[in-house]
């Protein structure tokens, strides 16, 4: 199952990558594709509008593949807002908002289900690489195996 194959970090440790591209696994790319997000917790839930602190890694991709990773990248964050507007468009048509108490819920509850289908997707169809990031460690997740092992090396960590 080509689930991730996730290595944790301690969020003030700078990770170690292996020298080869994330994606093609071209040796000594010589380039690497910044990749960088924002601490979230469930408090996120309520107020995500709250800016988390940021987490940066520079990761090896040859040009090639940092072009593609980067477009992909848009896409993603694009279609998972796309998905969570019509979410929201169709429980608003088919509950026209009320004033009252459930409303806030109802409209959390459509955000959740238009995540969901894009979350489920990425779960099987992992990118080359991602993070998730907590308040005191990161996860680094990567879909080859072997790269991740390698990455785990590195860095003193094990592949989870
Ligand atoms: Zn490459």
């Amino acid at each position: 199952m080509p689930l991730s194959n996730d290595v944790k970090l301690r969020r003030t440790k700078k990770p170690v990558f292996p020298d080869t591209c994330i994606a093609c696994g071209q040796a000594h790319p010589g380039h690497s594709l910044e990749y960088s997000g924002r601490a979230s917790s469930w408090v996120h839930l309520f107020l995500w509008w709250y800016p988390g602190s940021k987490h940066t890694v520079a990761v090896p991709a040859c040009p090639p593949c940092a072009s593609v990773l980067r477009r992909n990248r848009i896409l993603r964050g694009l279609l998972s807002w796309a998905a969570i507007a019509v979410s929201v468009a169709v429980v608003i048509y088919f509950f026209p908002p009320k004033r009252g108490p459930l409303r806030k819920w109802i409209f959390l509850g459509s955000v959740v289900l238009g995540y969901l289908p894009m979350m489920a997707w990425s779960l099987f169809h992992p990118p080359p690489f991602d993070m998730t990031i907590d308040e005191d460690a990161v996860t680094y997740e990567f879909k080859d195996e072997l790269y991740a092992h390698g990455f785990a090396a590195a860095n003193n960590a094990e592949v989870e």
